[in-house]
C-alpha cells in the first residue's frame, strides 16, 4: 500500500484536505474549503500516525467516491431479478 491522494471534497470541489489526528488513536479528514469532515477513524492508543492518516485518507476517498446512481445502495444483492 502506497500513501494516497485524498480526492476532491464531494461537496464544494477543494482539493485541500487536511488529515488531523490525535495519539489516541482518532482520525479525520477535513475539507478546508467548506469546512466537511470525512468518517472518524478509531484506532488503537499509540498507532503511528502515517497509518492514521492513511486510514482517514482512505475513509474519505471511500465516501467521496459519486454514487453509481439514483437509487441507493441497499438490497443490492437482492431484488436481482426484474426482468
Ligand atoms: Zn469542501
Amino acid at each position: 500500500m502506497s500513501k494516497s491522494k485524498p480526492k476532491p471534497c464531494p461537496f464544494c470541489g477543494c482539493d485541500r484536505i487536511s488529515r488531523p489526528y490525535s495519539l489516541a488513536g482518532n482520525a479525520w479528514s477535513e475539507c478546508q474549503g467548506c469546512g466537511v469532515r470525512g468518517p472518524w477513524i478509531h484506532l488503537p492508543f499509540g498507532t503511528d500516525p502515517d497509518a492514521l492518516i492513511a486510514a482517514a485518507t482512505a475513509a474519505w476517498n471511500h465516501r467521496a467516491e459519486p454514487a453509481p446512481g439514483p437509487k441507493e445502495q441497499e438490497g443490492k444483492d437482492a431484488d436481482g431479478k426484474s426482468s
